[in-house]
């Protein structure tokens, strides 16, 4: 039987999710023995613009070069999957995202006048094309790049998690940062996947997985976080510096700007 054919390729982003990727050297040569991979972008500088069974993306579409290729991906492959935040979500280039225009941004950046290149308000895949699947994180975890290949090797679905990292935290029997010590925790809404990596080390999750999808009750972190001190402005950068396209998270951002009158600064 063939292999199939897989290609792994970067719009705007780290790169780190390819990174994670190659991060699985314990498995690699029994991948290659199982995949054939035409393309990988930080791996190999032979890029074969063929048709795949499988294309990750990641990275965010920026710039108009993005949006080309990301439609040129689509077009070839059978199954397209989103690794990491930047191909969900935006991520953290898309935190100014409705607070300034894009001119301001680059007029900020390079100066007033200046040339430069062609550049879109960042989002994730799902804006412009169809996504068949999507893994969390900033970077992702090897652990669950490493099940969606078995997964797919298979002809199963991967399992995707749709629960908070207080779940993690609380089967690792970790205490409560928030409630109990009243750091600005965001656990509560951010998709497992880590085993709870920060609250693990008493460090608060600042959300680097992104919010859980369809189901982020962002007013009610709001909520909590107000009620242990912390202001209004502080919690919606903290819900923003990895969610700002998120739904739950942009409906608060417009209330609370509505709320100070637009003033929320740069
Ligand atoms: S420390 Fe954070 S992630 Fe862990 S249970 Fe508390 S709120 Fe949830
Ligand atoms: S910031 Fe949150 S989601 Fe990211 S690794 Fe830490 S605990 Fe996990």
């Amino acid at each position: 039987m063939a292999k199939p054919k897989i290609g792994i390729y970067g719009l705007t982003g780290c790169g780190g999710d390819q990174l994670m990727i190659l991060n699985l050297e314990n498995e690699l040569l029994d991948l290659l023995r199982n995949v054939e991979i035409v393309a990988f972008q930080e791996a190999s500088s032979v890029q074969q613009d063929e048709e795949v069974d499988i294309a990750f993306v990641e990275g965010s579409v920026s710039t108009e070069l993005d949006l080309e290729r990301l439609k040129d991906v689509r077009k070839r492959s059978r199954m397209l999957i989103a690794i990491g935040d930047c191909a969900i979500g935006g991520c953290v280039q898309a935190m100014r995202n409705q607070e300034m225009t894009m001119k301001e941004k680059m007029e900020e950046v390079y100066g007033k006048g200046e040339e430069y290149f062609k550049v879109l308000e960042p989002y994730g895949l799902s804006k412009y094309v169809n996504v068949d699947l999507e893994l969390q994180g900033c970077p992702i975890e090897t652990t669950e790049i490493r099940q969606v290949f078995l997964s797919l090797l298979h002809g199963d679905t991967p399992e995707i998690k749709d629960y908070p990292v207080c779940v993690e935290c609380k089967l690792n029997e970790y205490q409560c940062l928030l409630v109990d010590k009243g750091m600005p925790c965001l656990g509560p809404i951010i998709a497992a996947g880590c085993n709870a990596r920060c609250p693990g080390l008493g460090i608060d999750c600042v959300g680097c997985r992104g919010p859980i999808m369809n189901e982020t009750n962002a007013a009610e972190e709001l909520h909590t976080l107000l009620e242990k001190g912390y202001d209004e402005r502080y919690i919606e950068n903290r819900l923003r510096f990895f969610g700002a396209n998120f739904e739950g998270i942009l409906k608060l951002s417009k209330m609370l700007r509505e709320k100070t009158g637009g003033a929320r600064g740069k």
